[in-house]
This record gives structure tokens, C-alpha cells and sequence, in this order.
């Protein structure tokens, strides 16, 4: 159910409606929009009396949404939500006229290497620096990320170089932590569909980069949103890094019509993730200029110096002279569909 505010209803007129529907036993979720405020409901097993509601002062009407998700609906919110993230660089946004861009390694794996991505990634034009603490590995015997120290490393690299920094949690007690450290919560493909660890997510006062499940549809990535967004975080940012098919040229399949699909249903920005898409070094700068051009609301790789050594994803990164390759040609086609990088 949707309560559609009148475009001058006034912020009492809004609360108001939030307190009533709160009294019912619901969960409100105002949504400022650039017309008009929409009040979310959620909490409810079935059908809502709205008689209470439709006449009270500010309100329009009362809609029942049938999609399954309804937080993440257009529905709810016709505009773009833009997720800004403040680095001391200035602030990054993902849904607005610019692309995000964010670079790092797959694993923070040592402080020198952390710096030495770092240095390079902000030299190119990042301001997010993205590189993993907690590793949810495939075998139990490779490096599963440095933990809390990888995250005091992220922290000095924020302090040195001036980036925001974004990381995984792998369960509550990780996300504990990365809340702590970093300025965005990566949940990861493994963990799309770790009810309790999105619940917590939700709980969070950090915007969230939810990564889509490598067999996820659409619609499962979308009610994952919702998971985060149910609990009162609204500032998730949905991430495409390939699905599982039959092919054996790439890692996983870069599913890029899923862009579009995201923008027509959902008001949340969906960024692109070329280096877990592919597996490839050789093919993240063709697919990323693709995301550019599909408009894709940011672009997530992975870069190493030295990746026959990373200890995570080697083949699929890419060295810091790519990546800034990467962000002059980003940059180029971005401009073509008038957007910019940031
Ligand atoms: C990662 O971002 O390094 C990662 C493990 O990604 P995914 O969850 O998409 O596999
Ligand atoms: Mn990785």
C-alpha cells in the first residue's frame, strides 16, 4: 500500500499520516519525491483499511501496489534515487547525472599493496576505493581476508589518500565492524539471499552496495533490496556482476540488459561489476564501456599491480595504467549520453 501526499502537504500533514499508520500496526516509509511525498507501507499481512487514511488532511489517495517488492518500486518513488557518499574528496553519487566509480583490489592483502592501489586508483580520478576485509571463498583452505586489520588498513587509506572507502561484510558479526570502518557495506553474490544479514544491512546507517546472486532474477535481487529497505535503509546501491551460464570464455555471463530492466522497475541505482563478470583482465575494459553506454550508474573493478601475485582474482584485474584507460574512455562515452564520472 502507497499513501500519495498532495505536492504542498505540509511536514505535520506527513507525520501525521506516518503516526496513524504507525498506530495501525505498520511500518511507514515516507519517500520524498521532487512532486510529491509517498508513504510506504509495510507490516501487513493482507489487505490495508485505507477508510482512516484517504481522508486525512495532505492526502490524495491510497494505492495498493501488486508487485511483491514495493519499497523498491518506481511506484513508490517516479524519481531516481540518488545515494550520495561522502569521501574527503568530496561526494560521490550513484542514480544522478555522473557515474560512481570505484576501484581496489579484491582483497586488502598487505598495507603496502592497499596504498600502492590506492595511490594509483586516486591518481586516475576514483574517489571510492573498494577492497575486501572478509573474503567468502569457494575452498576454506585460500585467504580469507585479513579481517579487522584489513579494515584499519581501509581506514588509513581513507585518512592518506583521501578516499571513501567500501567493503564486505560476510555475516552480523563482520557487518558489525564494516558499519564501524567503512563508508559503504558490500553484501556479496554468496550472501543476496542471507535474510539476516540483509535485516541487519537494513539496520545499518551505511549505504549499502547489494551485490546480485550469481543465479538471482531480477525480481529475487529486487526483493532482496526490499529486505534492506523494510528495515529503514534507504540507500542501496544494486550491483550486476554476472551470472552463471554455460559459457566458458568468461567467468560468469555480465548480464547488462538487467540495467534498463532495474532503471524501468526500481527507483535505486544499479552499478556494474565488469571484473567479476568476465573473470578477465583482458575483456573488464570492453564490458565497462559497455555498462557505460547501457547507463550503468557506476562502474566496480578490480585493480592490482602485481595480479599474478594477488592472493584473490588476479586474472581479473586489471593494472592501474588500465584502469586509467579505463576512466578516460569512461569518461568519453559518458559524455556522449551528457553524463559525467565522479
Ligand atoms: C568481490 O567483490 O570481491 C566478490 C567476492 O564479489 P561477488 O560477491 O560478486 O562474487
Ligand atoms: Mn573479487
Amino acid at each position: 500500500m502507497l499513501v500519495v501526499m498532495q505536492s504542498h502537504a505540509t511536514e505535520e500533514q506527513v507525520r501525521a499520516v506516518c503516526e496513524r499508520i504507525e498506530s495501525l500496526g505498520y511500518r511507514a516509509h515516507p519517500m520524498p519525491g521532487a512532486g510529491r511525498t509517498a508513504i510506504g507501507i509495510t507490516g501487513n499481512s493482507g489487505a490495508i483499511e485505507t477508510g482512516s487514511l484517504d481522508s486525512m488532511p495532505g492526502v490524495v489517495e491510497c494505492i495498493a501496489v501488486s508487485k511483491p517488492y514495493k519499497l523498491v518500486s518506481r511506484d513508490l518513488k517516479p524519481e531516481n534515487t540518488v545515494v550520495r557518499i561522502p569521501t574527503p574528496a568530496g561526494e560521490v553519487t550513484f542514480g544522478g547525472k555522473a557515474v560512481g566509480m570505484v576501484a581496489g583490489p579484491c582483497a586488502i592483502e598487505t598495507r603496502e599493496q592497499a596504498f600502492t592501489i590506492a595511490e594509483a586508483v586516486r591518481a586516475s580520478g576514483a574517489r571510492l576505493f573498494r577492497g575486501g576485509a572478509y573474503k567468502p571463498r569457494t575452498s576454506p583452505y585460500s585467504f580469507q581476508g585479513m579481517g579487522e586489520e584489513g579494515l584499519k588498513i581501509l581506514a588509513e587509506v581513507r585518512d592518506k589518500f583521501g578516499l571513501g572507502v567500501i567493503t564486505e561484510a560476510i555475516d552480523n558479526e563482520s557487518l558489525d565492524l564494516v558499519e564501524k570502518y567503512a563508508d559503504v557495506i558490500q553484501i556479496g553474490a554468496r550472501n543476496m539471499q542471507n535474510f539476516s544479514l540483509l535485516k541487519r544491512a537494513g539496520r545499518a546507517r551505511k549505504p549499502v552496495l547489494l551485490k546480485r546472486g550469481m543465479s538471482a532474477t531480477l525480481d529475487e535481487l529486487l526483493m532482496a533490496a526490499e529486505y534492506i529497505m523494510s528495515e529503514g535503509n534507504y540507500n542501496v546501491i544494486l550491483c550486476e556482476r554476472g551470472v552463471r551460464t554455460f559459457t566458458d570464455h568468461t567467468r560468469n555471463t555480465l548480464d547488462l540488459s538487467v540495467v534498463p530492466a532495474v532503471q524501468r522497475l526500481s527507483h535505486l541505482p544499479i552499478v556494474v561489476d565488469p571484473s567479476h563478470g568476465t573473470g578477465r583482465r583482458n575483456k573488464v575494459l570492453p564490458l565497462s564501456r559497455a555498462a557505460v553506454a547501457v547507463g550503468a550508474d557506476g562502474i566496480l573493478v578490480e585493480v592490482h599491480h602485481d595480479p599474478a601475485r594477488a592472493l584473490s582474482d588476479g586474472p581479473q584485474s586489471i593494472l592501474p595504467e588500465e584502469f586509467s584507460q579505463l576512466m578516460r574512455e569512461a569518461r568519453d562515452i559518458a559524455a556522449v549520453l551528457g553524463r559525467t564520472l565522479n
